[in-house]
Formats: structure tokens, sequence, C-alpha cells
């Protein structure tokens, strides 16, 4: 366990929002929990206003959920040595905080961050320093240096960190690249209102101790971990978002021993820069797989079932396993053209727009439709054309018309484009019958997908149709889950491999191959255990293997209570396994249960029954395991091809397949058919209660496909 919980990193900015667009460099807010492999993307915040209602917000609700919060703020705490004093008549950094609080004027457009800097510039320093630094050229601030030129401050140019932190900017500087001060002058004041509204909740690292503090304030410095910004943001993306992300990420992943280490420290006027002289760990843990998380273990009675119950229902079986599972893989992310069939780890939104600016639907003519007069149309033509990837340079006059292929952007001065079959063209005019509609055969921006909007949600398995969609739109990498592995045993002393020459009694492995075929059909890295003797030290090497080297352990055969069940027999003795006696035909007691964290699914042995129970309760449980959420098999209702009465308790499932829009079902039930198995293109699946079917019944039909 880490000191805490969740951990959230701010990119400020000392800047105005002015302008009528967002600005890139405001500010970013980057959130991680230890131990959740989902983290919310960066949040963009134009504003410190907005960034104040944000982190209000986030603070209160990680406080209700109980979570102890870590925010990391990208700007100095305090200031060089003798300045507290000096401003406030007290060595007290906090004092300082306080005395800006009251004194600094702040709206999204407008601040009085120069005036005050000049005001403390003309009592400390005989207005020529500490401060300097006008981003405004119209107006002179009197006892602000605009640049180094006059400067002299009082006080020391740097804090102690800052003369390790190679490359850090000074808390004097006020405008220009690196304006710091400015950032201080603006953030101080915001993080003082913030630790008022939530006191005695929120303790400054390292001024004030934190012990039992549910909320912390530090200082931190994104460039300690820029190495793995780089990198990211080579992939793609923007960088202060990445810092943000990847800093959050790399404070919750560090074991609690380093991040111990990091907030031990005594510089208490000045302030520190936490994670300074720790690089290289920040560094690995921001940098580890690009962006894995990996999340916590399942629990040890994940697989208990309600005590008493002699045989329980699917559905409840089911409810569960739908309750009780999570996924145990990390995130990661990939480029777009290796995400095929991989699991989103989040939602992912849209970059651009589909389309990006207006264009032609259609081969054809181009002009301004409020042009046209009523009757036939003559237009001249201009010379030249726009084509897709090839846009028209220059504006089409009202009342003239231009050639415009499918795709190409409308150039200026076009809404309305004529399909060439519609006109009769020269090589200087067109001509066309009248009643065309504006914006006829023009698509417009944005029409499909707008900028920021959720095309595809976390869980969801990639399709190329996916891939299409998110390359439209400016997407790059995609955030993944890592491929859930599955590792698969045969039990049983009568197996042989295929291609042996059997003894008597012996037969060949049918359940491994069908296994490993099934669980590569879902999406899932496969990993053969091979076969294993009725032998209990064998079983448990080869389940020690597959803990480590895989995420589920599917194995068929011992399952049930008898003296060569050591499936059954093994899992036990490692006290979280639990029998489950299911009311489904085909299907004997399963034994779920955690071996090394890691979840085994122990099935029949019987072909039939190893198959159904995969599909009925393995293939949903590892659908959530995977990160692709709760899976339901998709079915429909057929007419029955067949007769059957049955008896009411059990959940059947018979093997079936559709032919001529009607439900046939294999003629023996015999559970080690399994010619009937692979005659079979779906389940039929029968309720739990009794039931009378003859030719023409409704009938669920659930086709292997629904599975997938
Ligand atoms: P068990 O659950 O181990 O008692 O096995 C039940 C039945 O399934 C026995 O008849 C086994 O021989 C058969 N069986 C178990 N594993 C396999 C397998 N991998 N391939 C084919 N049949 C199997
Ligand atoms: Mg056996």
């Amino acid at each position: 366990m880490t000191p805490f919980d969740s951990v959230a990193i701010v990119d400020w900015s000392g800047g105005n929002d002015t302008g009528a667009r967002p600005r890139r460099d405001a500010i970013w807010l980057g959130l991680a929990r230890a131990g959740e492999a989902q983290r919310p993307p960066p949040r963009y915040l134009r504003n410190r206003l907005e960034a104040e209602e944000t982190l209000e917000t986030l603070i209160e609700s990680e406080r209700t959920a109980g979570r102890r919060l870590l925010i990391g703020f990208d700007f100095p705490f305090g200031f060089p040595a003798g300045f507290a004093a000096a401003l406030t008549g007290r060595a007290d950094t906090l004092a300082v905080w306080h005395w800006l609080e009251a004194r600094i004027e702040d709206s999204p457009r407008a601040n009085n961050r120069f005036a005050l800097a000049g005001a403390i510039n003309r009592a400390l320093g005989g207005g020529r320093g500490p401060f300097w630094g006008n981003g405004r050229p119209a107006l002179d601030v009197p006892g602000l240096p605009r640049t180094k030129a006059d400067y002299a401050n009082p006080f020391p140019e740097r804090r102690a960190a800052e003369r390790i932190a190679r490359g850090s900017f000074t808390c004097w500087q006020l405008a220009g690249a690196g304006a710091v001060g400015s950032q201080v002058l603006m953030g101080l004041p915001v993080l003082e209102r913030l630790r008022r509204r939530f006191a005695p909740d929120v303790a400054v690292w390292p001024f004030q101790p934190l012990a039992g503090a549910p909320v912390i304030f530090a200082e931190i410095w994104p460039t300690l971990i820029d190495g793995a910004v780089k990198r990211a943001t080579a992939r793609g993306g923007i960088r202060d978002a990445h810092q943000v992300d990847l800093l959050a990420v790399a404070l919750a992943r560090l074991p609690r021993g380093d991040l111990i280490a990091m907030l031990d420290c005594d510089a208490a006027e000045e302030g520190w820069i936490m994670g300074l002289g720790h690089e290289k760990k920040l560094e690995q843990a921001a940098a580890q797989h690009g962006t894995d998380l990996r999340p916590p273990p399942l629990r040890d009675d994940c697989f208990a079932l309600p005590a008493g119950v002699d045989w329980t229902p699917v559905d409840d079986a089911l409810a569960l396993l739908r309750d009780r599972l999570h996924p145990v893989v990390a995130t990661t992310s990939a480029p777009l053209g290796k995400a095929l069939g991989r699991i989103l780890a989040q939602d992912v939104t849209a970059r651009r727009a589909n389309p990006p600016q207006p264009n032609s639907a259609v081969d054809g003519y181009g002009f301004a439709h409020s042009a046209l007069g009523g009757g036939d149309q003559l237009l001249p033509l201009l010379p030249g054309r726009a084509a897709a990837g090839v846009p028209f340079d220059g504006t089409v006059p009202a009342g003239h018309a231009l050639r415009v292929l499918t795709g190409a952007a409308l150039p200026e001065g076009v809404d309305t484009v004529i399909l060439q079959e519609d006109v009769t063209a020269s090589d200087t005019q067109i001509a066309f019958r009248p009643g065309i509609r504006p914006g006829a055969n023009t698509r417009r921006a944005g029409e499909d997908v707008e900028p920021g909007q959720t095309i595809l949600a976390a869980g969801r398995r990639l399709t190329p149709a996916d891939l299409a969609l998110a390359s439209a739109t400016g997407l790059a990498d995609l955030p993944l889950r890592q491929r859930l592995r599955v590792a698969v045993i045969s039990t049983g002393d009568e197996l042989i491999e295929p291609g042996d020459t059997p003894a008597p009694g012996q037969i060949f492995d049918a359940n491994r191959p069908m296994l490993l075929g099934l669980a590569a059909e879902f999406g899932f890295e496969t990993l053969d255990l091979g076969r294993i003797p009725d032998n209990r030290d064998t079983l448990r090497a080869a389940f020690d293997r597959g803990a480590r080297e895989a995420d589920v352990i599917l194995t068929s055969g011992g399952a049930s209570a008898g003296d060569e069940d050591h499936v059954s027999a093994l899992l036990n003795a490692a006290g979280a396994m639990a029998e489950w006696r299911i009311a489904v035909k085909p299907g004997r007691p399963l034994a779920l249960g955690l071996w090394n964290d890691t979840p085994v699914f122990g099935l029949p042995g019987n072909p039939v029954a190893a198959l159904v129970c995969t599909l009925i309760f393995a293939r949903p449980a590892m659908g959530l395991l995977a990160g692709a959420g709760w899976h339901e098999p998709q079915g429909f209702d057929l007419p029955a091809a067949f007769s059957k009465t049955k008896k009411p308790g059990r959940r059947e499932y018979l093997r079936a397949r559709m032919r001529d829009g009607r439900a046939e079902v294999f003629p023996s039930e015999g559970s080690g058919r399994i010619s009937g198995l692979s005659w079979a293109e779906g389940l039929v699946e029968l309720p739990d209660g009794a039931a009378r079917i003859t030719p023409g019944t409704p009938v669920r039909y659930l086709p292997f496909s629904g599975f997938l």
C-alpha cells in the first residue's frame, strides 16, 4: 500500500483566459488511483476559476470515498530564504500564502499580479527586485523592471531545491518563457483558499505534519520524468496532458517505502520539490510499459457460493461471478494498427471532426446557392477544380461555378454542389434545370462526429470498423487492456496426445485443443500447459506455472470430489476453492478457486460438459477479467424442429443448429458424444422449469458466434 490512495497532478498556469478559444497551455489535471487500472483521461481546465472548482469537487469526492489524496502542483510553494520574514514579519511560508491570498485579485480575464509584484518590489527592494518581467508592452508598472538589465534582488536568486533541479526557473520571473513567478503569485492564493475551506484536513508538505491528513498538497516538477513524457508525446497527444497523467501514475505506482523516502525532508522555509533526487525511480514508474497500471487482485472469497443451497440456479451463479470479478489485466496503449480485437481500457473521444471540413459528396460543380435566379441556370465556369486532398486555392465568386470532385473541401464561396449527370457542361459554362436545394450534395463538417465526442466505450473489443472510426477522427494510439492470458490444462491418467499409440484404456485428449481454441476465439492469449496425469505434485507444479505466466487457468477433468479429483483437492487445500453445484445439464460440479491469486476454472472432464460450462460460465467471467465487461451471449428465439419433455430443476443446453429458420438438436444427448459438439453450431437453452416442446414451439437459440 502506498501512503495515498489517489494522486492528482496539476499543471498550473499564470496567464489569463483571453481570446475566444481555449489556450493550449492552460491548466491540466491528471488523476490516478493506486491499484486502479482505469484512470480518467487528463482534464483540460481553461482557467484558474475552473481549476479551483474542480479541485474542490475532487477533494470532496475523495474524502467522501475515504481515499487519501495527494495533490501535486507544478509551481514553488515557497520563496528563497528570507523573503517570508521580510514580507510578513514571520519566517513562515504559509504566512506568505495568507498574505498573497488577501491581496491577489483574479478573474479569468484579468488579475493584479504585476501591480502587486511592483508594490512588493517598492517595499522590499527599492523598486528593482526581487520580481522582474512585465508581460504587457503597453503598461509600465512602477517598481517592476521589465528585463533583468536594471534588476537587483535583495534575496537569493534560487531556492536550495532549484540549485539542484537543473533547468528550473526562478520564482521571481513574471513574464516570458518559464514565468514561474506568475504561476506562484496566481497559484498560492488558490491553494490557500482550498486549504482554508477544507481545514483541518489539508496538510501542506513539507511545512506541516502529514500524519493523519486526508489531503496533502505537495510541490512537484514534471521535468523529473521528462524522458517518459518525451516518449509519450512522440507517440502523439499534448505534452502537458502526458506530464500530469504520467506523473500521477508514477506516484500512484511507487512502493510505499520510496514515497516515504521522497517525503522525508526538512527544508522548512523554502519548501522542496517532491521526487527531486529520486528521478530514476519516478521515471521507471512512469515508463513501466508506457501506461500500464496493475489492478488489485481478486478477493479470496470471490467464488464462494451462498451456504446451504444445494443446487445453485444458473442465473444466481452468473450474478455472483458478475458481482465479484473485475479486470485483472493492466492497461497499456498501442498504435491503432495493432489494436484489432483488443479491448479498450478507456472511453475514447474524437480528436478531430468527421468530416473535418465541409466537402462534396459527389463529382459535380459547386457554386453559391443564394446567387441562383429562377428558371434554367447558366453559370460561367472558373478554370481549375477542387479535388480530394487538393483544395481549390481561391474564392468562387457568386454566380460562378467550379468543377469539384467527391471528397474535395468546399472552396470559399461554394455551399451547394450539383451532380455532374444533372448538368450540360462546356469548357466555360454549365447549364442545369432549376430546383436544386441549398447545400445539396455536400457534407457538413462534423456531421458524423464532432471533436470531443465519445466514439468508443471502455470495454469494447475493437472491430475493423472501430479502427476506421478511430483513425478518421485523428487517433493514433489507443488505450488498451493487456491481453488476458489463459492457461489450459487437461488432467487424467487415461489421456494421451494426438499421434500417440493408445494402450488399453487410453483416450486421446479432446478438451485441450478445444479449450485452447475457444480461448483464442474469445481473443485471449493462450498458454498450453499440457496434459497432467492424476498426480498432485505434477498438477501443483502446473498450477504454479499457470499462476506465474497466465491470468486465468482452465482445467478439465478431476473437478469432482473423488479420489482422483486432484484439481478440487489442490484448490481445496489452498483454501480458496468453492465446489459449484449448479443446476445445469450437462455439467457436473465445477471447481472454482484461486491459486496464488490466479483464478482457476475447474471444468468437468466430459467434453460436452466442458464446452457448455466454458461458454456459459467461464466465457463471461473471463470477459470481466479481461476488462471487456460482462458479456451476455447473444441469441434469439426460433421455432423448434424437435420434440422434448423436460423435467423441472435444471437449466438445459442442447447441441443445436439452425436449419430453414428452425432449431434442430443433435439426436443424442449423451455427454460423451463429441460428434454432436462438432455437428452443432450453437446451443438451445431450455429454462430451469418444466417444458414441453413440440415442433414449432419457440425455443432460445444461442449461436456459438454469439459467445465471441
Ligand atoms: P473426470 O471429470 O476427470 O472424472 O472425467 C470425466 C470424463 O471425461 C471421463 O470419462 C474422462 O475420461 C473424460 N475426459 C476427461 N478429460 C478429457 C479430455 N481432456 N478429453 C477427453 N475426455 C476427457
Ligand atoms: Mg479424470
